[in-house]
């Protein structure tokens, strides 16, 4: 029970990695909401949690909508009266094109995984303070550190400013108890969104890159997630937990 009674709200929850975090905090005692805008999925998810014993409800949310973010935080606050941890994990893929100067998909890359983000910053920070602090959660990627061929500059970028955007608000947030931390997945099974990296000949590529020589578990990143949501990380903020097989350390 490393998060008993801790209200956690999770974006991008239906699927891959939110999924597997929502689960796991649900498990170990938090309250979650699971936010997404894919609703047969997200609610299976959170039926899936409760009949397990935990406690959870699904949350339409599109992460670029602001209004929808103020419904999505003031319905979690409606329901059990705080908001702890907030996991910014919504995200969409940079890989879904070979054109890797579109320009439209610049616009909806960093629209989600950037202007998504920050969005949640903003609404999550509002409800901690309320209570006295929390924690954020933001998935940045190893592509947030690193150029990779293939994938589409927009991702970089959107990840490099989530890991920024994150380090800012520690900064500024510190006073008020409110934790920020960054997650970096490296190669995990591929998003809904995926192309070039679901081509096996490419994960084959990447997998050279990487030095326990395999791809990572979606609960691998979550259980680093729940670490960082956790007290047990209470002394932590502004930092970046690489979840990578070592990628980064080449
Ligand atoms: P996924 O595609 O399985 O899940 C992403 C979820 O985000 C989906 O449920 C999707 O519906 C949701 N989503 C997308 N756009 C949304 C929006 N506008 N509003 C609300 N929800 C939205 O992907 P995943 O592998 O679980 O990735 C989770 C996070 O980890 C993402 O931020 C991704 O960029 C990051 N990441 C993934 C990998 C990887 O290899 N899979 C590696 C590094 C980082």
């Amino acid at each position: 029970m490393r998060v008993a009674d801790k209200v956690a709200l999770v974006t991008g929850a239906a699927s891959g990695m939110g999924a597997a975090t929502a689960r796991l905090l649900a498990r170990e005692g938090a309250k979650v909401a699971l936010a997404d805008m894919l609703e047969e999925e997200g609610k299976a998810v959170a039926a899936e949690i409760e009949a397990a014993g935990g406690t959870a409800m699904f949350l339409r949310l599109d992460v670029t909508e602001e209004a929808q973010w103020e419904a999505a935080v003031g319905a979690v606050l409606g329901a059990w009266g705080r908001l702890d941890v907030l996991v910014n994990n919504a995200g969409i893929s940079g890989s879904a094109t070979n054109d890797l100067y579109d320009t439209a998909l610049w616009d909806r890359i960093m629209a989600v995984n950037a202007r998504g983000v920050f969005l949640g910053t903003k609404h999550g920070v509002a409800a901690m303070r309320r209570t006295g602090g929390g924690s954020i959660v933001n998935l940045s990627s190893i592509s947030g550190v690193v150029g990779q061929e293939r994938i589409h500059c927009a991702y970089n970028a959107s990840k490099a400013a989530v890991r920024l955007l994150t380090k800012a608000v520690a900064v500024q947030e510190g006073p008020a108890r409110i934790r920020v931390n960054s997650v970096h997945p490296g190669l995990m099974p591929p998003m809904r969104t995926s192309g070039a990296t679901a081509d096996p000949v490419f994960r084959a590529k990447m997998l050279g890159h990487v030095p326990l020589g395999r791809a990572g578990e979606v609960d691998e990143v979550a259980y680093a997630i729940l670490f960082l949501a956790s007290d047990e990380s209470s002394y932590m903020t502004g930092t970046e937990m690489h979840v990578d097989g070592g990628y980064l350390a080449c």
